[in-house]
């Protein structure tokens, strides 16, 4: 298990990386790392609990146990040489300038030569400034499907339980897709815990537990899939795109072997309301895959890299959960500012180059839907050919398309009233709406309606919200024809028909 994350920990050590950062909080996995690693290195260790410690024998290796005089001890060159340094519990002391200097003196020490490595473990990554060019991360690997089937295996093993069928095997292996060993053992032993095996019931608990995982990472949120296609009014040439889409990625495997690309994503520009979210969210349950949307704002920390070590982080847990549809909502707001004069800054410049180079050449079956309201302010790299599939323009709603979306909402919530409805008497009082705008007022009709003690919601009374209503493009008139006039320039697919 792990094994590419021991590869890499064994060739950085011996090609002289000085820190090696470990983000991970399983720390026993790193303890039976460096035991199997077969270096003949002393390793020491030092965590809060038990100081400076001889990291086999456990023994006490100095009285005085802050990281402070380690560090001041280890400066001495032949404390320090053919050592393995493991320093437990440390995020919190890398903002601390007095160690951070200290650090960056061993680092030296070994740049210049000395044999020796520091290895940080910690789930939290504080990278200081000063140590940036010393520091290499390292991440934990996502067991693949044959490798969680082992780790299932092994827990009935160990556990004396009744076997499970191949069926529920491999379900159960898709389902724990993204979390790690650790995790998969934690969540096994829950579902053990409430009745002694596992069965087909525990599938719920696993999707819960681990949509709690993945929010409590702070990046990535699980999506329950509950809008359909049939949801959306109009956005024609968008949902037959998706549809054809779909049918590659239902069959990516005889896909592939047929010669088709791997389908990369979509980028989704326009008005605010007019269901890009909507679209994003049923392309998923479409595909037939879980939704993942990444929160570009909780992406930009505050130290030097971890906004680059967050977004590959994501990227990680998408491409282990994958296939997937990865849901990137307000694209500008991340990547504001990159090509313009206003200049954006390293971080987000260094962030959008490791997004296109993910995008670029993304091999794996996660298809990423951006969306975006305003354009104008999205850096033009992102939209040459080679990131996204297409590019799709969500306008306002034509007339057509404005009578589908009261259709749907109205039968959303009174379908008994929808027959007596006029629709075409909404759809002439309702242009310039946009589809939030049109559930808005199906909301107030009813809400009036019922308040009334009205049997039923008639026109008259969708006609009255409807005049109580200030429309989207009421409020913001000229910057919804400047953003059309944009979309026009750029030649840009229209989504509706
Ligand atoms: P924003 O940029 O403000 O997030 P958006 O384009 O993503 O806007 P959505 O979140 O998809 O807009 O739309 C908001 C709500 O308006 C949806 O939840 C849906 O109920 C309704 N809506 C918008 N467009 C449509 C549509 N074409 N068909 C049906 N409902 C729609």
């Amino acid at each position: 298990m792990n094994n590419k994350l021991k590869h890499n920990l064994t060739r950085y050590m011996d090609a002289g990386f000085p820190i090696i950062y470990i983000n991970t909080y399983e720390e026993e996995k790193v303890d039976e790392m460096l035991l199997s690693s077969g270096s003949d290195r002393e390793i020491y260790e030092w965590n809060e609990t038990n100081g400076f410690i001889d990291f086999k024998t456990k023994m006490p290796m100095l009285e005085d146990y802050a990281l402070d005089s380690v560090l001041n001890m280890l400066k001495i060159r032949e404390m320090f040489e053919r050592k393995t340094i493991l320093l437990k519990g440390v995020a919190v002391y890398l903002e601390d300038a007095k160690i951070v200097s200290k650090l960056k003196g061993l680092a030296r020490m070994i740049c210049s030569g000395v044999d020796a490595t520091v290895i940080i473990v910690s789930n939290t990554l504080v990278i200081p400034k000063e140590l940036e060019k010393f520091i290499t991360i390292l991440e934990v690997d996502y067991p693949e499907h044959d490798e969680i089937r082992q780790i299932i295996r092994q827990f009935i093993k160990d556990n004396e339980m009744r076997e499970i069928k191949e069926g529920l095997l491999n379900e159960m292996a898709l389902a724990f897709k993204g979390l790690t060993e650790f995790e998969v053992n934690n969540l096994l032993a829950l579902a053990y815990a409430d009745d002694g095996e596992l069965t087909r019931a525990d599938l719920h608990l696993i999707f819960e537990q681990k949509q709690q995982i993945i929010k409590k990472a702070g990046i990535l949120e699980m999506i329950p899939l509950k809008e359909q296609f049939e949801d959306i009014g109009g956005l024609e040439n968008l949902k037959e795109w998706f549809a054809r889409k779909a049918g590659v990625y239902k069959d990516l495997e005889r896909a592939k072997r047929y010669g088709v690309d791997m389908p990369k994503g979509v980028l989704i520009a326009g008005i605010p309301g007019c269901g890009k979210s909507l679209s994003a969210k049923a392309a998923a349950a479409l595909f037939e895959v879980p939704l993942l949307r990444l929160d570009m704002g909780r992406l930009l920390g505050k130290y030097v890299g971890e906004s680059e070590g967050n977004l590959r982080k994501a990227v990680a847990l998408a491409e282990a959960i994958s296939p997937c549809v990865l849901w990137i909502d307000e694209l500008e707001k991340a990547f504001a500012g990159i090509g313009g004069n206003n200049g954006a800054s390293d971080v987000t410049t260094r962030l959008f180059g490791n997004f296109l180079t993910w995008m670029q050449e993304k091999d794996s079956p996660v298809f990423v839907v951006a969306t975006a309201n305003d354009i104008a302010k999205l850096p033009p790299e992102l939209m040459r050919k080679g990131r996204f599939d297409e590019i799709f323009y969500v306008g306002l709603p034509v007339d057509e398309e404005r009578e589908k979306i009261f259709r749907i909402h109205i039968e959303k919530r009174r379908a008994d009233d929808l027959e007596k409805i006029r629709l075409s008497d909404l759809v002439v009082k309702t242009k310039g709406f946009s589809g939030a705008d049109i559930e808005g007022v199906v909301k107030d009709a009813v809400k009036k309606a019922f308040v009334e003690g009205k049997g039923a919601v008639e026109t008259q009374d969708l006609l009255d919200a409807i005049q109580n209503t200030h429309s989207l493009s009421e409020i913001m008139k000229d910057a919804i024809e400047k953003m059309a006039e944009e979309y026009k320039k750029r030649k840009f697919k229209n989504a509706s028909r």
